[in-house]
């Protein structure tokens, strides 16, 4: 053992400590799923790094969570055989919160507790929700691969500071003991209870979790055995899953607190084999912005667990859904590299794009207000659709919600196929604009002569808009076309006694818009009549092929 070092917790842990124990006490059992997924997390991570070095497995290929308690010391143990810990990662993994969306996480905390408690739960609980039901807990770890004298041994009472040493640690993976608050122990040292939270919360966990079998009396003796199902739930029939199985499940890979929105089950025979268990989440994960996010479908061959995140299975616009897919085709030891432009893969991956895309239609057609609380938490990622896929490009559209004039609201509820019904007879294009804010969209001088013809425009107003506008250029045969840019022709919707009236209006101008020509210059391309305003005098259009004015300024602004 070396001298033991103290270190301070970083300040958004003592933070998320304090509101933990607050918030979540009265959901305390949760605690052991955590530190249960935890667990399970680490013997994925270790199978994983064996694809390609299977000595780090050290003879013991068997992955399982132990779970143990000591009424007399008044302790509960939860001990993996997975990956394990080295001493720079304990400090960077367990001292501090590197996550994305920390920030966002800590500006919406409001001091309500029950609304604090459901922003925990979707920020993520956590190794510390140990400190739940203790007040103190020890973690000791040694990383696959390393020797038995970097062992490390973490220790904490959760309030400021831990210490860290080094400990001689034969066995590989980690374990933690949690020192059980007094008033906790009663409740929770006992046989039947922690058997009944294993069930409850982590049945489906794919891996064996075991308790020390009992004698007659209740008391644990010397043998281990599985609590829980430890199975593929997805390899199960559906008929033979219930809405709870499938909802614990979804939280388990999902790594989320609330049920999921809706999922799809699906087992694909033929060339192909593999199933397929997709979910999509009811809220956005504070990391939805986040570049680097990662993906949440978990792979498996035969059952097997190959890995988690492998972004070559979803694109990154449907990169909130959550799941697993299981191949009976790839072979068991594939790598990320394999993955790469794998035909397997891709066929997967276009298979499993229908299911959600199948999925998200089918809510919208036959429950609009469920598919409306998806689309205000994810529509600005599915907006990004029509430019990454191609080939869905039709399906996509029909899903997407627009702000339009029709209702003069911020919300978007609007879709394309409303649009095309209320188009008055003449009209043959979708009109919109594209603006840096719901309000300028709103009060644009260019919506004016529409809005006085009574035609609707979409106003778009999300960073992803005008992205979106670049790759969606047509729906059902109707060209989309913004009102901000180049001639506004409305087509049959003008009469010709319209036209003509214009034409004089030109004439009658000439003489001034050479002059406004004259002391404008070179700074712009053109000075035209404008038949599009009806009370503001002038305003700036852009060439058809520009890019919109705010887009302009912002890439201005980033330098270019
Ligand atoms: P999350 O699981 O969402 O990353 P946690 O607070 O549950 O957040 O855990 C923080 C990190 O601590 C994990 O990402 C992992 O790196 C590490 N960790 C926790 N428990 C274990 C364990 N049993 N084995 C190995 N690493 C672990
Ligand atoms: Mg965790």
């Amino acid at each position: 053992t070396t001298q033991k070092e103290t270190l301070q917790f970083q300040t958004e842990v003592n933070q998320l400590l304090k509101l933990m124990i607050h918030s979540l006490y009265s959901n305390k059992e949760i605690f052991l799923r955590e530190l249960i997924s935890n667990a399970s997390d680490a013997c994925d991570k270790l199978r994983f790094e064996a694809l390609s070095d299977d000595a780090l497995f050290e003879g013991d290929s068997e992955l399982r969570v132990d779970v143990e308690f000591d009424a007399e010391a008044g302790t509960l143990t939860v001990r993996d055989n997975g990956i394990g810990m080295s001493r720079d990662e304990v400090i960077t993994n367990i001292g501090t919160i590197a996550k994305s969306g920390t920030r966002e996480f800590f500006d919406q905390l409001s001091g309500d507790q029950a609304k604090d408690a459901k922003l925990i739960g979707q920020f993520g609980v956590g190794f510390y929700s140990a400190f739940i039901v203790a007040d103190r807990v020890t973690l000791t770890t040694r990383r696959a691969g390393m020797g038995a004298e970097h062992g490390v041994r973490w220790e904490s009472d959760g309030t400021g500071a831990y210490t860290l040493e080094t400990v001689e640690s034969p066995a590989r993976g980690t374990e933690i003991v949690l020192h059980l608050r007094e008033e906790e122990r009663g409740d929770l040292l006992n046989d039947w209870r922690l058997r009944s939270i294993i069930t409850k919360y982590s049945d489906h966990v794919p891996l064996p979790i075991r308790m020390r079998k009992t004698d007659d009396e209740g008391k644990p003796g010397e043998e281990w055995e599985t609590v829980n199902k430890a199975s593929a739930l997805w390899q199960r029939p559906k008929s033979e899953i219930t809405e709870d199985e499938y909802k614990e499940f979804y939280k388990y890979v999902g790594h989320d607190f609330a049920d999921p929105l809706a999922w799809t089950h699906n087992r694909v025979e033929g060339r192909l084999e593999y199933t397929s268990l997709l979910y999509l989440p009811a809220k956005a994960p504070f990391d939805l912005w986040d570049r680097d996010q990662v993906h949440g479908i978990k792979l498996y061959v035969q059952r097997v667990f190959i890995m988690d995140d492998a972004e070559q299975l979803m694109p990154r616009y449907l990169r909130f859904v959550r799941g697993v897919i299981d191949s009976s085709d790839l072979p068991l030891n594939v790598s990320r590299e394999i993955l790469q432009g794998n035909r397997i893969i891709d066929q997967m991956r276009s298979g499993s794009v229908k299911k959600v895309l199948g999925l998200l239609e089918e809510m919208a057609e036959k429950e609009p207000e469920k598919y409306q609380t998806f689309w205000d938490e994810f529509g600005r990622v599915l907006k990004e659709g029509p430019g990454e896929d191609f080939a869905n490009r039709e399906q996509i559209a029909k899903l997407l919600r627009f702000a339009s004039t029709h209702t003069d609201t911020e919300a978007q509820t609007v879709s394309l196929a409303d649009y095309i019904a209320r188009m008055p007879e003449g009209q043959d294009k979708i009109y919109y604009i594209t603006a840096d804010s719901f309000l300028a969209a709103k009060n644009s001088p260019h919506l004016e002569l529409l809005r006085k013809k009574g035609i609707e425009v979409l106003l778009l107003s999300d960073r992803v808009d005008e992205w979106l506008t670049s790759h969606l250029q047509e729906f059902d045969g109707k060209s989309l076309v913004s009102v901000a840019k180049g001639d506004l022709d409305l087509g049959q919707i003008e009469s010709e006694d319209e036209r003509k009236s214009q034409e004089e209006t030109e004439k009658a101008a000439e003489g001034l818009v050479e002059r406004i020509k004259t002391a404008l210059g070179e700074r712009v391309e053109d000075v035209r009549v404008s038949h599009r305003l009806t009370s503001s005098p002038a305003c700036i259009v852009l060439g058809e092929h520009d890019m919109a004015l705010y887009m302009q300024q912002l890439l201005k602004q980033a330098g270019h």
